[in-house]
């Protein structure tokens, strides 16, 4: 593999724990290239989320390398040829170069390689098989920064090809293109996802959920699942699609992107987050939210102003409040002030419970929680101004009356 340009190394290239460890690789004979998102996302000058390397011996050698110069090492993936380590807590993945043996359009069989050119090709876009050594130097076999610079998601080699070996690869089209991308779709890139949009039946709810979330995280998420929808990606994994008006008012006033609360955003008010939760493996949590945010009763009163803030934010806690905020494009309001009470009040603790209850005489059971929802009630319909002695007085009205 030929250099191809040198970049100044970023923070994370030049620091001591990559140094620690290159030290330790090339000591045992070993050499390491960045590879991946990380170059990728250094050649755009963006943050990027993990360190991956690849290596040109196999992961037995890696690991005895690592443990020689008592850098922590895991084998998170002997079979694949990846172990992890873990330098001064800066973790690195690092991978063996490989070929694909045997594909399935799921799993591949892969083999051990030295050829860095063989290991490049069987990435999925170009852009993705970018390599770079510690100082800064890069190599690009496909021309991966041309595609980058021009908003490009291309598949290396043909597309169709490369899709029967792994269908996934679909969901990442989209993806990339959501992050990366600047329209129009790759028309080749495109047509091929739409002829393979059936097989993606047999792909597992984990890897769908995933790139899906990730997908409608980024800054062209709307495009892309219209885009997705247009070529039947979702018919399987997510017919309830309502299309992308509400998502795309939701990401002019949200204030963090959220894969989760936007595809509450492409769902319609009927759609079952259970159903949907089971589908994309979701977690309970996730679906209970999901389940939230899709409700539209009971409706937030955002003209209310603050008092209707503060009632809702108790009610629902501020995540919540905010998710159900945010989605509720079109009622009026001054939404922004609303947002930012969400965001910076603490709600108070009502200030009785059942035990005041008790001391007052009352015996244990159903009835107490009732007049200390009572209390919660008149407690909040007062702004939560009123102090313990006031409950107290309020319950003690309530137990009189009872
Ligand atoms: P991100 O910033 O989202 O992590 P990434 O490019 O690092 O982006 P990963 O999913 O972490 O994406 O994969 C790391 C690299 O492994 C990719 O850049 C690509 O070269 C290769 N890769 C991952 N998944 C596939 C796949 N399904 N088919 C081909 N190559 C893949
Ligand atoms: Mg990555």
């Amino acid at each position: 593999m030929i250099a191809a340009a040198k970049i100044a190394p970023p923070a994370w290239m030049a620091e001591a724990p990559t140094e620690r460890l290159f030290a330790a690789l090339g000591a045992a004979g070993i050499t390491a290239r960045f590879v991946g998102g990380c170059v990728r996302n250094a050649v755009l000058d963006r943050p990027i989320d993990d360190l991956d390397l690849a290596v040109d011996k196999p992961p037995e050698t890696v690991m005895r390398a690592l443990e020689a110069a008592k850098i922590k090492v895991v084998p998170t993936g002997l079979k694949h040829g990846t172990v992890t380590a873990i330098a001064d807590s800066r973790v690195f993945e690092l991978t063996t170069l490989r070929r694909d043996v045997e594909t399935d359009g799921r799993r591949a069989v892969v083999a051990f390689t030295d050829d860095w050119l063989e290991d490049a090709g069987r990435r999925d876009f170009t852009f993705n098989a970018l390599y770079a050594d510690r100082d800064g130097t890069l190599y690009d076999p496909f021309d991966g920064r041309a595609d980058l610079a021009a908003g490009r998601v291309r598949f290396i080699g043909d597309a169709d090809t490369r899709i029967a070996e792994d269908r996934l690869r679909v969901l990442r089209f989209f993806r990339f293109h959501a992050w990366y991308g600047r329209p129009p779709l790759d028309g080749a890139g495109y047509q091929a996802c739409a002829r393979n949009a059936a097989t993606l039946v047999g792909l597992s709810g984990e890897r769908v959920r995933k790139e899906l979330l990730r997908t409608l995280a980024a800054p062209g998420a709307a495009d892309a699942v219209d885009a997705m929808r247009e070529a039947g990606v979702l018919d399987h994994w997510l017919p309830e699609y309502a299309g992308s008006t509400r998502l795309r008012a939701l990401m002019a006033r949200e204030d963090e992107a959220d894969g989760l609360r936007r595809l509450a955003a492409i769902l319609p008010a009927d759609a079952g987050a259970v159903a949907i939760g089971k589908r994309l493996k979701l977690s309970t949590q996730e679906t209970l939210r999901l389940e939230v945010m899709l409700a539209r009763e009971p409706a937030i009163d955002i003209a209310g102003g603050p008092r209707a803030w503060r009632a809702g934010i108790y009610r629902l806690g501020n995540g919540l409040y905010a998710d159900r905020l945010l989605l509720a494009i079109d009622r009026p309001g001054d939404w922004r002030a609303a947002l930012a009470l969400a965001r910076g009040w603490t709600p108070p603790e009502l200030p009785v419970s059942g035990g005041d209850a008790l001391k007052l005489g009352l015996k244990p059971g159903p009835k107490v929680g009732t007049l200390i929802d009572a209390v919660e009630r008149w407690w909040i319909a007062g702004d939560f101004t009123a102090d313990r002695a006031a409950c107290l007085a309020e319950l003690e009205r309530l137990v009189a009356a009872a």
